[in-house]
């Protein structure tokens, strides 16, 4: 016997495990998920959850927390640095490449949903293994794609018995307009530059439009009279902006403008939204998802000039405002019949029946490793089945089964050929 301590482990810091009483809810998220994204034609999409660290670096971008802070990166035996990917956009767009559907017709619609890894303080709704559904549309500039997200997003929430949720939306001009609204926030900031706390100064140089996503207590005063990208959309970005407003106006989605919206990442050109809950947890908007349009993407990916626009859902904040909401959840397993065994060849017998059942589309349930019919019945009134089925020793020598009417009690034996039959009648009846 080894005499070093036993070590007791605990999932890593930031992750946690998603038992079988949450699954319900993750279950019910994912079927409502993918078939409103089948609906609306989006493909579903499986990609490594290990990338090249560069996509990470040109996609997301070299400015970004979730490349300069959050990425998990690792090297391999062979020297390649890959990282756990902090976000799907481009793995998804990397796939696109690499798979030749630039060939498709277009827009390409993919969705995805898995795992994603940041390494960020956990907090409330913050995890280090957090997962994601997001949708990709790729190959079209037309207005009405943005839109498309945005009304799925909210139909969505409806479907899943969310409505306290608001969008809020904002455009981020394009490489043409853009220049002039950096020189004016900086130019604005820079004379504030003492009133922002200290990370808000260095982005200031790095990246001046996450002032505007600042949360700090301080930096609130000076941000609420900071010039609006609006005020600097060049024509196009402005018709672009206003025909996706009235295409959501047309659709009876409301929506909130946001200046201050910016989101985290470097690669958002025109629209960008966000969803939040009505209702701040400990005392912070909690954001649900967003996304917008990325038309400089591909092209920083190496590709041809692609327009693209998608967006991301936060699964692990959307099952947690599910279960606040009381949403109603069917169990998965949902037994209509328990099947008791008594003896050895009862037992071996049993096994056999349940496959059977199963194979007739009848979900049972049992308890194989019990002996006593008395346990194995209080089993069955726990689970709330109507029958019982039990094959004893008598019953297996005879190919006889009993058939218990678990309200009242009532018994009857039947030939085993004809249960499936029977219990199928009887379920019908109920
Ligand atoms: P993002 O594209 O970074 O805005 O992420 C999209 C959505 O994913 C957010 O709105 C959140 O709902 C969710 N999310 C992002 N980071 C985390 C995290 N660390 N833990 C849990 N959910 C997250």
């Amino acid at each position: 016997m080894s005499k070093t301590k036993q070590k007791n482990f605990k999932a890593p810091k930031g992750m946690r495990d998603i038992l079988p009483e949450e699954q319900i809810y993750w279950e019910k998220f994912l079927k409502v998920a993918q078939r409103l994204a089948e609906d609306y034609g989006w493909q579903k999409i499986e990609t490594p959850i290990l990338e090249d660290v560069e996509l990470f670096i040109r996609g997301t971008g070299q400015t970004t927390d979730i490349v300069t802070k959050q990425m998990y990166m690792l090297k391999t035996s062979g020297g390649t640095r890959l990282a756990l990917r902090p976000e799907q956009t481009p793995g998804v767009m990397r796939a696109y490449l690499e798979n030749g559907m630039n060939n498709l017709p277009h827009p390409v619609k993919l969705y995805y949903f898995g795992p994603m890894f940041r390494h960020e303080q956990p907090q409330a709704g913050r995890y280090r293994q957090l997962y994601q559904f997001g949708t990709e549309t790729i190959g079209e500039s037309a207005a009405v794609l943005d839109a498309q997200v945005i009304q799925f997003c909210f139909h969505l929430f409806r479907s899943l018995g969310l409505k306290k949720i608001n969008t809020h939306i904002n455009s981020m001009g394009c490489p043409q307009c853009r220049p002039a609204y950096r020189r004016a926030l900086v130019d604005y900031f820079r004379r504030q530059k003492n009133k922002l706390c200290p990370d808000c100064q260095k982005r200031l140089k790095e990246n001046p439009f996450r002032l505007l996503d600042c949360k700090e207590e301080k930096c609130q005063p000076v941000k609420t009279q900071a010039p609006a990208m609006l005020d600097y959309l060049c024509e196009q970005c402005h018709r672009h902006f206003k025909e996706v407003l009235e295409l959501l106006d047309e659709l009876e989605i409301p929506y909130f403008l946001n200046s201050a919206l910016v989101r985290g990442l470097d690669y958002y050109t025109k629209t960008v939204f966000e969803f939040f809950l009505e209702e701040e947890t400990q005392g912070a908007r909690m954001a649900l998802g967003g996304g917008g349009r990325y038309d400089n993407l591909m092209k920083e990916l190496g590709g041809k000039p692609t327009p693209a626009v998608g967006m991301a859902l936060g699964v692990d904040r959307i099952v947690a405002a599910m279960k606040k909401e009381g949403v109603k959840v069917s169990p998965i397993y949902n037994p209509k019949i328990f099947l008791v065994q008594l003896g050895d060849m009862g037992k071996r017998k049993s096994l056999k029946l349940f496959e059977m059942l199963h194979q007739a589309g009848i979900v049972t349930a049992e308890s194989f490793s019990r002996d006593s019919i008395k346990t194995q019945l209080k089993i069955a009134d726990r689970l709330g089945v109507k029958y019982s089925l039990i094959l004893g020793q008598q019953e297996a020598l005879d190919n006889t089964i009993i058939i218990r009417d678990m309200q009242s009690g009532v018994q009857e034996t039947v030939p085993q050929e004809k249960i499936i039959d029977q219990i199928k009648k009887r379920l019908i009846k109920k």
